[in-house]
């Protein structure tokens, strides 16, 4: 229940994903956004108007995801780690690429395996960092491939693996 633990519920995930037809043409943002905050850098950071104009600063982000070029500036610049890009076209056979938003020390390396976790901080299987990128001194942005199947559960990794590895 998002309003006692944090979680959105699956009728939550259904209001905001993209449509099957939309993922399977390219990297698309994903913006599990659900409060009502003062609070609007996803939009003024997108470049190509995908996240649409805030009739009010409190509004929840709106999209027209044709637009989304899967940039990752959004989800880099997003103060509540709220976004992620999806790219069920890249990764190579029964994978996919996830963007998400890395805050912690380490930072994975290019080609290191990752224990992948869910919204909930459960692992539910591997995956390896493509790259790391930076915007300007912003919150890092992880290019995860992962099996297919796990893109749309997929939301971190696991810190505690990488402080061991
Ligand atoms: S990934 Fe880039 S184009 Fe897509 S919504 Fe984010 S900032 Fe806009
Ligand atoms: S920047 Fe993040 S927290 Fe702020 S409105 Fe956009 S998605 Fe929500």
């Amino acid at each position: 229940m998002l309003y006692e633990d944090g979680i959105p519920t699956p009728e939550d995930l259904a209001r905001i994903n993209p449509s099957a037809e939309r993922l399977s043409q390219g990297p698309v943002v994903i913006i599990e956004c659900f409060q009502r905050i003062p609070c609007d850098p996803c939009h003024t950071n997108c470049k190509t108007g995908c996240i649409l104009p805030f009739e009010d600063l409190n509004d929840l982000p709106r999209t027209d995801d044709s637009l989304c070029d899967g940039c990752g500036l959004c989800v880099a610049a997003c103060p509540g780690l709220a976004v992620f890009i999806v790219d069920m076209t890249s990764g190579g056979e029964d994978h996919a690429v996830v963007q998400i938003p890395w805050e912690y020390l380490p930072v994975p390396e290019k080609g290191q395996q990752v224990v992948l976790t869910n919204r909930v901080g459960n692992a539910i299987g591997r995956g390896e960092c493509l790259k790391a990128i930076r915007f300007r001194d912003r919150t890092y942005v992880l290019h995860l491939r992962v099996p297919a199947e796990l893109a749309m559960e997929a939301r971190g990794i696991s810190r505690a693996v990488l402080t061991r590895a």
